[in-house]
C-alpha cells in the first residue's frame, strides 16, 4: 500500500460492492486513501454469487468468467492466485429448438474460468480486506447524496440498513457509484447535485433474466453418473432458453447432478411479472425440450435478476464528472462480463487517482 500522508489522503466514498465497487474500493485503499464502501446485500458481490441448496450451490448469477485483459489477469495472480480453474465448458455447444447440436465449439478456443469451490468466492476474497479494516459496511443501502452539510466541498451519503436504521455519513472528498443503471437512476434522481449524471448514461439498457436452478440427486446412483445430454454448458435458441450448464460438472463442485438454466431476455422481459411457480413450470418444460431430461427435479428455485446482461453498453470505461468529484462504473460502461466489471472499476479507479 502507498503511504500517503493524511493531507494526501483522499476520503472516497464506493457504492456497490460488486466486482466494479471491490476493483476500484481496493485500488483506491492500496493507493492510501480513506475508503469507505457500502454494500446494500449482506454480502458483496453483487450478481457473482452462489445460491446454497440441500444438494449443493449452484452459481446463480455469473457463471464462468473470460480473461481479455492483461490486468485482470495479473489481479487474479496477485490477489487468489490457484482459486481460477479452467471449466470444460469451453467446448460450448449451440442447440436449436429442440436441442440437436448445430455448433460445437472446438476445445482451445477462449478459456472459460470458474473459481473454487464457487464463483462467490471471488468477491469474497476481494472483499476480505476491506472488512477486516471496516472499510465495508453490508447490509447499508444507500438512499441519497447530497452535498456535505459542514462543507459543500464535500459529499455526505443517507443510508438505510436491512433494519430499517437511517445513518447519514459525511466528509468524503469523492463518491464512486458501482451499480447497475436502475439503482445509479433512483439514486440520481433522489440527489440534487449529482442528478445531471443520469443523462450520461440514458441510452444504456440491460436485460432481465429469469434462472432456474434443479438438483437431480437419484442421477448419482451407481451406474447412473449423469442425467441427459453428455455435453456440460450450452447455448440454445430455445425461445425460452438462452444457456444450460451443468454446475455438477465445474472444477471443485459436490458431484450430485444440477443444472442451471438461464432464460433468453426476451421471454425473462416477457415473463418479468410471472411468479416463481409459473416460471419454473416454464422453464421445466423448455429444459426438458432441450435436453431431453424428463425427470423431475428433487429440488428446484427459480429467481429473476430485473437487471442480468447489458444489451446497450455506454461504450466507455466509466463516467466521471471532475467538477462534482462523482464516478459511475459497472460491466454496463462496456457489456455484459465480469471482467467488463472489474476494467471498469478499475479505470475509474485510475482517473480518480489522476485528480487527488
Ligand atoms: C444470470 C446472470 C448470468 C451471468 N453470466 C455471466 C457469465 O457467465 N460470465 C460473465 O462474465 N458475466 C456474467 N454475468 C454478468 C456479471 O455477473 C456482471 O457483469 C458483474 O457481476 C457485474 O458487476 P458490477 O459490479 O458491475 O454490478 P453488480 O454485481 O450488480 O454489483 C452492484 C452492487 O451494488 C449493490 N447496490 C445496489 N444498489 C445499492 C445502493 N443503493 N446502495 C448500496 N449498494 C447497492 C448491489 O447489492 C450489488 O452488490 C451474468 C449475470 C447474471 C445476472
Amino acid at each position: 500500500m502507498t503511504n500517503r500522508s493524511p493531507s494526501e489522503s483522499r476520503r472516497i466514498a464506493i457504492v456497490g460492492a460488486g466486482i466494479a465497487g471491490l476493483a476500484c474500493a481496493r485500488t483506491l485503499a492500496q493507493a492510501g486513501h480513506q475508503v469507505s464502501v457500502f454494500e446494500a446485500s449482506d454480502v458483496a458481490g453483487g450478481r457473482v454469487t452462489t445460491y446454497e441448496s440441500p444438494f449443493g450451490g449452484f452459481d446463480a448469477g455469473a457463471q464462468y468468467f473470460t480473461v481479455r485483459d492483461d490486468r485482470f489477469a495479473r489481479a487474479l495472480e496477485a490477489t487468489v492466485p490457484g482459486l481460477a480453474r479452467r471449466w470444460s465448458a469451453n467446448a460450448v455447444r449451440v442447440l436449436d429448438a429442440g436441442g440437436r447440436v448445430v455448433e460445437a465449439s472446438p476445445p482451445g478456443r477462449e478459456a472459460h474460468w470458474v473459481t473454487t469451490p464457487a464463483m462467490s468466492e471471488l468477491p469474497r476474497r476481494w472483499a476480505l480486506p476491506l472488512q477486516a479494516s471496516g472499510q465495508l459496511q453490508t447490509s447499508t443501502r444507500v438512499t441519497r447524496l447530497q452535498r456535505d452539510a459542514l462543507d459543500t466541498t464535500r459529499w455526505q451519503l443517507h443510508t438505510e440498513s436491512a433494519d430499517g436504521g437511517q445513518q447519514v455519513f459525511g466528509g468524503f472528498d469523492s463518491v464512486l457509484l458501482a451499480l447497475p443503471p436502475s439503482d445509479l437512476r433512483l439514486l440520481l434522481s433522489r440527489s440534487k447535485h449529482a442528478a445531471r449524471l443520469a443523462k450520461r448514461i440514458e441510452a444504456v439498457e440491460v436485460a432481465p433474466c429469469w434462472t432456474l436452478m434443479m438438483a437431480f440427486p437419484n442421477a448419482a446412483q451407481p451406474g447412473l453418473q449423469t442425467l441427459g445430454p453428455q455435453w456440460n454448458a450450452a447455448r440454445s435458441t430455445h425461445h425460452r432458453v438462452a444457456w444450460l450448464a451443468r454446475e455438477s460438472s465445474k472444477p471443485g463442485r459436490n458431484p450430485i447432478e444440477r443444472w442451471t438454466v438461464q432464460a433468453s431476455a426476451v421471454w425473462s422481459r416477457e415473463h418479468e411479472s410471472d411468479d416463481e411457480a409459473r416460471a419454473t413450470a416454464k422453464l421445466l418444460k423448455a429444459f426438458s425440450e432441450v435436453t431431453g431430461i424428463r425427470a423431475a427435479p428433487a429440488w428446484s428455485k427459480a429467481v429473476l435478476w430485473h437487471e442480468a446482461k447489458t444489451t446497450e453498453p455506454l461504450g466507455e470505461s466509466f463516467v466521471w464528472d471532475a467538477e462534482l468529484r462523482v464516478g459511475l462504473a459497472g460491466d454496463w460502461c462496456l457489456g455484459a462480463r465480469m471482467e467488463d466489471a472489474f476494467v471498469s472499476g478499475l479505470d475509474l479507479a485510475l482517473r480518480t487517482l489522476e485528480q487527488s
